[in-house]
């Protein structure tokens, strides 16, 4: 005989699909979740605006404490990569990775979205050290009085650089030349936050902990910095759900209903591959809001 369908697969073991499997699990739903172990929480050195940790707590304990809350609840991560969701004529979901295979009644897809990163020796233990940074709205505090750099290019460079001026001390924009594309106003607006920009193309970085980061671009100037923001974008990872018909921004960012529902009838989406603000408080709400909604329905 065949299992009945689980009433939700949740596909990704981050912040929001662990947040997502508490309230399941507290629903006294059938749930399963398949994670690969690429939280984007394990990069983090210390987060310091998730509520109920005032000193601040690595992600790597974070995500740990997650995993345990879930797992209160019946549900620990089958871990893999789920390649290939699809859907049958009656309706259920049916997901594998490798020789697994799950079928479900509704999915929440939180597989998150993965950082573009420039090539730096050493990223690993400069991210660990605070030398570079990735989440301005995360860690711009933590620039107070700092020479930051931010490395992107176009709307995206110039909005980072702009937003870090509220708290470092000096701030360059190491534009790749595309400050040149941009409205005069947009311009004059980083002249009066006192963003530097410097143009041309960076031909060597060095980020080391305790060294700081020294910029040498392709005309011969050093620029040396405490702190580098790369700004070069993200990509969501949302092929699962594209697959299936859902529809997505160009960078993959799936559009959703107030209950982050797709455009698929039953695919639910939280955390990072949902939305701009790549957010822990973020990707929680969402789970709580989308695992409510999946319960109401069954
Ligand atoms: C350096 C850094 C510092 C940050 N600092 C902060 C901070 O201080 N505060 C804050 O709020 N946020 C911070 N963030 C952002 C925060 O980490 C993310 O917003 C949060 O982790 C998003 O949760 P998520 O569940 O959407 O994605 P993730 O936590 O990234 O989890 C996604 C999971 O899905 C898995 N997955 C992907 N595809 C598949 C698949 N096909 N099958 C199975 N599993 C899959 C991945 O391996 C991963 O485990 C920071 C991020 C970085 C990189």
């Amino acid at each position: 005989m065949t299992e009945p369908p689980l009433d939700c697969l949740v596909i990704g073991g981050g912040a929001a699909g662990l947040v997502a499997c508490v309230y399941l699990g507290r629903f006294r739903r059938r749930v399963a979740l398949v994670d690969e172990g690429k939280s984007r929480l394990g990069w983090i050195p210390k987060t310091r605006n998730v509520m109920g940790f005032p000193d601040g707590i690595a992600g790597k304990d974070l995500w740990a404490r997650m995993r345990e809350h879930a797992a209160n609840y019946g549900v620990t991560a089958h871990v893999g990569r789920v390649e290939r969701l699809a859907r049958g004529a009656d309706g259920i979901f049916d997901a594998t990775s490798g020789k697994q295979r799950w079928r479900a009644r509704f999915v929440i897809l939180a597989t998150g979205a993965v950082d573009v990163v420039p090539e730096l020796g050493g990223l690993a233990e400069s991210l660990q050290a605070g030398v570079v940074r990735y989440c301005p709205v995360c860690d711009g505090y933590e620039t107070e009085g700092q020479r930051v750099a931010v490395l992107g290019r176009e709307v995206h460079g110039m909005r980072e650089s702009a937003f870090l001026s509220g708290f470092a001390n000096e701030v360059t924009w190491l534009s790749m030349d595309s400050h040149a594309s941009l409205p005069q106003d947009a311009l004059a607006h980083l002249r009066e936050r006192k963003v530097a920009i410097a143009g041309g193309d960076p031909r060597h970085i060095h980020c080391a902990p305790g060294q700081g980061v020294t910029v040498e671009m392709h005309d011969g100037k050093r620029h040396e910095f405490d702190v580098l923001y790369p700004a070069l974008g993200i990509t969501h990872a949302s092929e699962l759900a594209t697959a299936l018909g859902a529809r997505a921004q160009e960078d993959g960012q799936l559009e959703v209903d107030d209950h982050l529902q797709t455009t698929v009838d039953g695919l639910y989406t939280a955390g990072d591959v949902a939305v701009g603000l790549n957010q822990i408080n973020v990707a929680a709400g969402h789970a709580a809001i989308a695992a409510t909604a999946i319960h109401n329905r069954l």
